[in-house]
């Protein structure tokens, strides 16, 4: 079992598959994003499995395949197929804005793919549209429809929530999970990259939603949807699906927190407010052994801090200066 110096089991990997996207979500990417890592500096196909297994012989048996969208990445198909092959890894799941998920629902779940989070911020077809700055709504809608006939399960559904942005659809969403079996899990929004989004007047706290969400019935941990968000679970009395609350800053949790990061160009990351990781990638395209390149890993899981700073960054409207599409939410 793989534990960092505070106690805490690690065994799921946020595995970044680009940092390029097809959106330009307003609290997550400048409009005019064009600073992506080069090519060539992306983690391989090979490179992404040989590194998994490290991980999956460490302990590692939880894999979320993010970005930047990852179902940009060619091959996705393919490479959740070889991932679901390593032997330790027993869950796969992904997080996407569900532009391309309509036609690749099916054959992801074929690959190994067990569930999925995609991201819906607002029910308004203009709305929508103006805060991923080129999506439509209907487009992930019908996203969602494949998601649930494909049998990934549970299908979540992940809402960033913003005073003035879509702070008055949250009634909307719990609506949503009257009758079909989908998870909406608010999220505070998190002072993070260069898009001078975040404000403390943004802001939007867990009770401050929970309030907006009611009337709803918190529910017993053995009946929360699988999954290893920080979440806390809610239901509206009769619903099929569930209401969940990720207060990053507001409750933080970093006492269980389990996991660790990976970005596309293969830097570990060990906290999502760390500014240093360790390069994994440089150490395998220099002929590091897999022995090595785990006595790395283990070394970056003992460098991951007791807890994040962003409240105290938040505080002053200050941002952690890694962007979201880098190390994937
Ligand atoms: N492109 C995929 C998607 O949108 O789901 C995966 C990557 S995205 C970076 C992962 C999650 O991070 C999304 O749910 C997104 O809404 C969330 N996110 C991005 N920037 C955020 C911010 N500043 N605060 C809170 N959540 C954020
Ligand atoms: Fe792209 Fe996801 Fe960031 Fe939106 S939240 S810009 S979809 S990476």
């Amino acid at each position: 079992m793989l534990t960092d110096s505070f106690n805490r089991k690690i065994d799921y990997l946020r595995l970044s598959l680009t940092d390029r996207c097809n959106l330009r979500c307003v609290y997550c990417m400048p409009k005019d994003m064009t600073s992506f890592g080069p090519r060539e500096e992306m983690l391989s196909d090979a490179e992404i499995l040989k590194l998994l297994s490290c991980f999956a012989q460490l302990g590692i048996s939880k894999i979320r395949i993010t970005g930047g969208e990852p179902l940009v990445r060619e091959g996705i198909v393919s490479l959740v197929r070889e991932i679901s092959g390593i032997r330790g890894i027993q869950d796969i799941s992904l997080s996407t804005n569900g532009l391309l998920l309509d036609k690749m629902a099916l054959d992801l779940t074929r690959a190994g793919l067990k569930r999925v989070n995609i991201s819906l911020d607002s029910l308004n077809a203009e709305k929508f549209n103006q805060i991923t700055r080129y999506g439509k709504l209907e487009t992930v809608l019908s996203a969602i429809e494949s998601a649930l006939s494909a049998g990934l399960a549970p299908v979540k559904l992940n809402v960033v929530v913003a005073r003035g942005m879509n702070d008055d659809e949250i009634a909307d969403f719990v609506k949503l999970t009257k009758k079909n079996p989908l998870h909406v899990r608010f999220i505070e929004l998190m002072p993070m990259g260069e898009t001078g989004f975040f404000s403390k007047e943004k802001w939007v706290s867990m009770n401050e939603i929970l309030q907006k969400a009611q009337p709803l019935e918190e529910m017993e941990k053995e009946d929360w949807p699988r999954g290893e968000g920080p979440a806390r679970y809610f239901r509206r009395p009769g619903a099929r699906g569930t209401i969940g609350v990720i207060s990053a800053l507001s409750c933080g949790f970093c006492s269980s927190c389990n996991r660790m990061r990976l970005s596309s160009q293969g830097v570990l990351v060990p906290c999502l407010d760390a500014a240093e990781g360790t390069d994994l990638k440089a150490l395998l395209r220099s002929g590091t052994s897999s022995r090595e390149l785990k006595e790395a890993i283990l070394f970056t899981v003992q460098q991951k801090p007791e807890r994040h700073h962003m409240l105290e960054k938040a505080a002053v409207n200050s941002s952690n200066p890694r962007q979201m599409c880098q190390i994937g939410g």
